[in-house]
């Protein structure tokens, strides 16, 4: 098996902003040709890592290479990445085959050779034709794309996307987020794409990181980050996962560790005969189309489990928890 060269390296990458340390001590390696997610909440530092990478902000402490050169301390302009704003960015008195030439003119690429690469990269973001048009003659949608052509016309090694699609409607979110990855194939260049959304970072994304306070508290593919979470802030922040405490966990298996347990993975049956430890309430349920949604009190714990829509549950309010013990998911051991 081949593997793809690094894209991007950060080694111990620090940023601190007066007293608030942005991003601490940071290891990551982003291999060449992955879609990769920078996923956490406000403030957790994925921007902070991003603008580092792009050569925004300058690190406090550490290393940064791109494709093993090291970047620390070269200009944004110096280094074979580029960004996509959150706002696009385009310039409104320029028609879109102008913004989207602009790096070349930039760069001072001759006329006929700049508007014909403007026009690939339109035709690569299934904007060919919209060349004459001014960005205020565009829908949301539309002008995202235009400022993916810009950002691609140059073939940056690596592009770095801020909340791309924080500014479109849930629709257009959906049909963007297949265009982007198909996109990213096609070009086959290195991705890296910040978002507080877990959804679109599962969907999208080869790999995760997960921040928290400045902190990644891990990186793996969706699945991993999905189903075999490292600790609390991880199980919380990336699904609809139950996290059943230590004691019940011990009970149940020996081991007094805090672990996480899928919805989907626990079946409602009926209480006689069964684990008193898992016996407990059905409070709700909700119907979601295709599924069913019930939320459970086990004891002053609550939990909620995801079945198919079809299926025959327990006509009694008390109900009793099964799940394939190899389904509860044991997390790092918490200080
Ligand atoms: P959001 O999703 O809200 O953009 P984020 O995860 O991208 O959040 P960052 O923007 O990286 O988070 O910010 C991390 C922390 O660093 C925050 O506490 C923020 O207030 C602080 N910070 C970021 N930039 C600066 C700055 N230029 N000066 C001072 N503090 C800053």
């Amino acid at each position: 098996m081949t593997t793809s060269p690094i894209a991007v390296s950060l080694s111990k990458v620090s940023r601190v902003f007066g007293a608030v340390t942005a991003l601490g001590e940071v290891d990551l390696d982003i291999r060449a040709g992955e879609f990769f997610a920078m996923l956490g909440p406000s403030g957790s530092g994925k921007t902070t890592c991003l603008r580092l990478v792009a050569g925004f902000e300058q690190p406090s402490t550490g290393r940064i290479a791109i494709f093993g050169e090291d970047v620390t301390g070269v200009p944004p302009y110096r280094r074979q990445v580029n960004t996509v704003f959150q706002d696009y960015a385009l310039f409104p008195h320029l028609d879109v085959a102008a913004n989207v030439a602009y790096p070349l003119m930039i760069g001072k690429v001759g006329k006929a050779e700049r508007l014909s690469a403007a026009e690939a990269a339109l035709e690569k973001v299934r904007l060919g034709g919209y060349g004459r048009r001014r960005p205020g003659e565009l829908s949301g949608g539309q002008r995202q794309r235009v400022a993916l052509a810009r950002a691609i016309v140059a073939r940056p090694k690596v592009l770095l996307l801020d909340e791309p699609l924080g500014a479109l409607d849930l629709k257009l979110r959906e049909n963007m987020q297949e265009e982007l990855r198909e996109l990213q194939r096609s070009l086959g260049i290195t991705f890296v794409f910040v978002t507080h959304d877990q959804g679109e970072a599962l969907s999208m994304a080869d790999r995760v990181a997960v921040f928290s306070q400045g902190r990644i508290e891990q990186i793996g593919t969706p699945e991993e980050i999905y189903a075999r979470p490292k600790n609390r802030f991880v199980a919380d922040f990336v699904g609809s996962s139950n996290i059943l405490p230590p004691d019940l966990v011990g009970e149940l298996t020996g081991e007094r560790r805090w672990a996480s347990l899928r919805p989907e993975a626990i079946c409602l049956v009926s209480p006689e005969g069964a684990d008193p430890r898992l016996v407990g309430r059905l409070l709700t349920k909700s119907y979601l189309g295709a599924s069913v949604r019930l939320r459970l009190d086990l004891g002053g714990l609550h939990l909620h489990a995801v079945r198919p829509a079809g299926e025959t549950l327990p006509a009694t309010e008390n109900v009793a928890l099964a799940f394939d013990r190899r389904a509860l998911h044991l997390m790092e051991r918490e200080a």
